[in-house]
């Protein structure tokens, strides 16, 4: 499946993963090694990512339940201990889907207080998909002899983000507060903000350098400059989109306006869920606020 129409499922079948039974078995589970310990898992739905070591196993998201069999037995490969800790970077059910079936594992899950109060307010999740430990700002782990920074990105692509940073391993999980070469999916309705993804971006220029492996919510491992040529698509959109509130466009005049985004839209930045129109209407929403 493309990336574009993989995402287009997943976000259309947030927290519902009993639409993916039917083709879970098609689903391979790739494993890609980033540093000797630390991997990323792709699949169906956001990246995972695995640190594995002698104390256990720490695993950042988890895609939807179907695939969890598949997961478990892929990190079974990387390591024979148990996954102690698994972090949710947000609330969508292609990042949770899969916490009952890790949870039953013996992990705790973690994440910020408002993926916690989403799950709660989402029929689809029970009692035990929930986080059961949760932290309004930044928490940090140490394990495996690592430190772990899981920090919060306030308002970016929700309003319960969080970032993952493995300081000796400098490899950063950042959710979906990136999409690889892609328009932002931003949820306004659910807290998102342009603004919030952009200082997200420039906070964590000055934590990461050249060598820094990222792991995007979706798409490639990518680096630094990958981030940045990301920070500067954004804030070109964003300039464009203020001068034409300025003007005193509507939504619908700002979605009409093609040239605002032809030249991101001329380099593939658009894919099937978010395309120049979309990502121009979101980013009118989330600036006219
Ligand atoms: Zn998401």
């Amino acid at each position: 499946m493309k990336f574009s129409n993989l995402i287009m499922t997943c976000i259309f079948c947030l927290g519902a993963s009993s639409c993916f039974s039917q083709n879970a078995k098609d689903v391979i589970i790739e494993t890609h090694q980033l540093t000797p310990n630390v991997y990323m898992l792709t699949g169906q739905g956001g990246n995972i990512g695995v640190f594995v070591g002698d104390e256990g196993v720490f695993m950042i998201d988890d895609q939807f339940a179907p695939l969890s069999p598949k997961i478990l037995a892929a990190i079974k490969t990387l390591s024979p201990k148990p996954i102690k800790f698994l972090i949710n970077t947000h609330h969508h059910g292609d990042h949770t889907g899969g916490n009952s079936n890790i949870a039953e594992t013996g992990a705790l899950i973690v994440a910020h207080d408002n993926v916690r109060k989403r799950l709660v307010n989402s029929k689809s999740s029970t009692e035990s998909a929930l986080p059961v430990i949760t932290f309004s700002d930044d928490m940090n782990f140490h394990f495996n002899g690592e430190s772990i920074m899981v920090f919060h990105i306030h308002n970016a692509h929700t309003d319960g983000d969080a970032m993952v940073y493995f300081a000796n391993n400098n490899v950063l999980h950042t959710g979906d507060v990136f999409f690889s070469g892609r328009y932002p999916y931003i949820d306004v309705k659910a807290g998102g903000t342009v603004n919030g993804i952009i200082k997200a971006i420039k906070k964590v220029m000055m934590l990461i350098d050249d060598d820094t492996k990222i792991i995007p919510g979706h798409g490639p491992v990518s680096s630094k400059t990958d981030y940045q040529n990301t920070l500067n698509m954004l804030e070109d959109l964003k300039a464009k989109v203020n001068k034409a509130i300025k003007n005193g466009k509507t939504e619908d005049e700002v979605a009409n306006m093609s040239s605002i985004t032809k030249k991101y839209d001329d380099l593939g930045y658009g894919w099937s869920f978010i395309n120049g129109e979309k990502v121009r209407r979101a980013l009118y929403q989330s600036l006219k606020k």
